[in-house]
């Protein structure tokens, strides 16, 4: 059965006094509030990450995650943070390949494919994230463009590691802008990623795969992109620094 999960990426938002101050909230409403099935993972920035590990605590609804780390284990790499420093504090997932970090810091398919490794053998769970431009949509291109970004970041690897992997289909689109995809574009692609991962991997592996959505969802859309057969949950940005908005996208299933 796949996993149901709900990933919050803050991005570069909140100090640390308002980041303890959002995750406290929303670890008191999720143990209320949030059925057992459900996953919400967490995704500070590097600083908050201590301090999030630690309300977090045992919870068992809520996991913690970075938004990046560096491809190599330690040294001279001013500035980056490795798996172990990672795993030091707590996470559990990393965010791998959103379309910011593709854009503004030039991250290739080819060296995402050694961030997965990197990740993987750390034990870590890559998110690892895909998803076309508007001018690639209007050209048709985008089932080709999106399993292209798994073939070539993500083929290399063993059904076994593939397994451990969760997937954010994220239009670039609709990331920030208020416009989401219809349902029925999201179940589209998924179903079409699925089965691009089934001629690989098998139909037992791609069926075993978590796939969120991500691109504007909010508490309003939610309920109708996670009803999809092939949408497991989303990657969820702006909605996700408000914690009754980023709670609620976690009923909505
Ligand atoms: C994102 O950046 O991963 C994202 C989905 O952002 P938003 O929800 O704000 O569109």
């Amino acid at each position: 059965m796949r996993n149901k999960i709900v990933a919050g990426n803050w991005k570069m938002n909140n100090t640390l006094e308002e980041g303890v101050s959002l995750a406290s909230e929303i670890v008191n409403i999720v143990a209320d509030e949030l059925k057992d099935d459900v996953k919400m993972i967490l995704c500070p920035p590097f600083i908050h990450l201590n301090s999030v590990s630690k309300i977090i605590g045992d919870a068992d609804k809520i996991a913690l995650g970075a938004q990046n780390c560096n491809d190599n284990l330690k040294g001279a790499f001013t500035g980056e943070i490795s798996v172990d420093m990672l795993k030091s504090v707590g996470v559990g997932y990393v965010i791998l390949g959103h379309s910011e970090r593709r854009e503004y810091f030039g991250e290739s398919n080819a060296f995402l494919a050694k961030k997965v490794k990197t990740v993987l053998e750390a034990g870590l769970t890559p998110i690892f994230c895909c998803g076309e431009t508007l001018e690639i949509r209007e050209k048709d291109e985008h089932f080709s463009f999106v399993t292209k970004q798994l073939t070539e970041s993500l083929f290399h690897l063993s059904a076994a590691d593939f397994q451990k992997i969760v997937i954010a289909y994220e239009p670039i689109w609709a990331i920030g802008t208020g416009v989401t995809a219809s349902k029925e574009q999201a179940q589209e692609m998924h179903k079409n990623l699925r089965e691009h991962i089934a001629g690989k991997y098998g139909s037992d592996v791609a069926d075993s795969i978590s796939i969120l959505y991500g691109g504007s969802c909010n508490p309003k859309n939610a309920k109708d992109l996670f009803a999809q057969k092939d949408i497991d949950g989303g990657l969820i940005g702006g909605a996700a620094l408000k914690s009754r908005d980023f709670v609620d996208i976690g009923k909505s299933y």
